[in-house]
């Protein structure tokens, strides 16, 4: 039930915040040991917002985040330290991510010093974690400006996974990258995926992307999962009609194929005014009365498959 409210700009005479942007409402999934959970919807939608909730760099406003059977919501900062080690983050822009001024070896040990890695293993452990995200050793000794934005999202992955963390937040980790350089880093984390039994949270504002690498997937929209399956019952047996719509938007290689034409129109309302009824309302092509009245809430119609959406009630 992890909630995440901020106040917007307009306040009343008393100084009381009058409107609360919702920007996670209501939110409950469990992400499993070794899954790589897929979290997709547009910009705006409140997934990084809940990915930071999950990792406590962003406070949520209410709600409970339990990690290795622990309510982490109320650790204090000192116990929140040492979980930092157990969960690792990797952001959509590499070149933000790590500090120009530091070679890559001294960006490394101040993790490995942090995280406390016994004396004289360093060596060997950045070694080994280089080859393992395909770079060479002497990548060591270099600056960031040295690299492109592909290697360089290898170093800050390699740097995510130093520590050997339980669980790894990335948050839209390819797409700042050019096309063809995306798709060697979605191999990669594939690759390490099944090498080191990730758990993962995986959050992308396109489908095509969490596709290959999910067990399963959560769809947002405005604050809100409106569908989540296993990935491939998620895309064989597509239910809520805004996926449908992401589905739809997927590039295919063969255009002339015939696939469902479901165009999204419409803009996302504001997350500040958020209609009666299901949020999804004023762009769906499906929409019944009831729709306008009552929110439809996340419900499973087949095991593992949830959907929010009258449709199916
Ligand atoms: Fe469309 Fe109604 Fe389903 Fe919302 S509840 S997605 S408006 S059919
Ligand atoms: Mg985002």
């Amino acid at each position: 039930n992890l909630r995440k409210h901020f106040p917007t700009g307009k306040r009343n005479m008393l100084g009381k915040h009058l409107q609360l942007l919702q920007a996670v409402d209501d939110v409950s999934f469990s992400i499993r040991e070794g899954e790589v959970f897929g979290l997709v919807g547009e910009s705006g939608c409140g997934k990084s917002t809940l990915g930071r909730c999950i990792t406590r760099i962003v406070e949520p406003s209410s709600g409970k985040v339990v990690f290795n059977d622990e309510d982490i919501t109320t650790l204090d900062s000192k116990s929140l330290k040492a979980l930092r080690r157990q969960m690792q983050m990797v952001f959509q822009n590499p070149h933000s991510s790590l500090n120009p001024r530091k070679t890559i070896r001294q960006t490394f040990m101040e993790i490995l010093k942090v995280h406390g890695l016994e004396k004289g293993q360093e060596e060997a452990r950045m070694a080994d974690i280089l080859e393992k995200v395909g770079l060479p050793i002497d990548a060591l000794d270099r600056h960031p400006h040295e690299f492109s934005g592909g290697q360089l999202q290898r170093i800050v992955i390699a740097r995510a996974l130093l520590v050997e963390p339980r669980f790894i937040m990335a948050d839209e980790p390819v797409s700042a990258l050019d096309v063809s350089v995306q798709a060697q880093i979605l191999n990669l984390l594939v690759r390490l995926k099944e090498e080191l039994n990730l758990t993962m949270l995986f959050v992308a504002h396109d489908l095509s992307v969490v596709e290959h690498i999910s067990d399963r997937v959560a769809v947002m929209y405005l604050g809100q999962i409106v569908e989540m399956a296993d990935v491939e019952e998620l895309y064989k047996n597509t239910l809520h009609p805004y996926t449908k719509a992401l589905m739809a938007a997927i590039p295919v290689p063969d255009p002339t194929a015939k696939r469902e034409d479901y165009i999204l129109e419409g803009d996302l309302p504001s997350p500040i005014d958020l209609p009666a009824g299901c949020r999804f309302a004023s762009r769906c092509r499906e929409c019944m009365a009831i729709c306008k009245e009552e929110s439809p809430a996340l419900k499973e119609v087949k095991q593992g498959h949830f959907v929010a959406c009258h449709l199916y009630s």
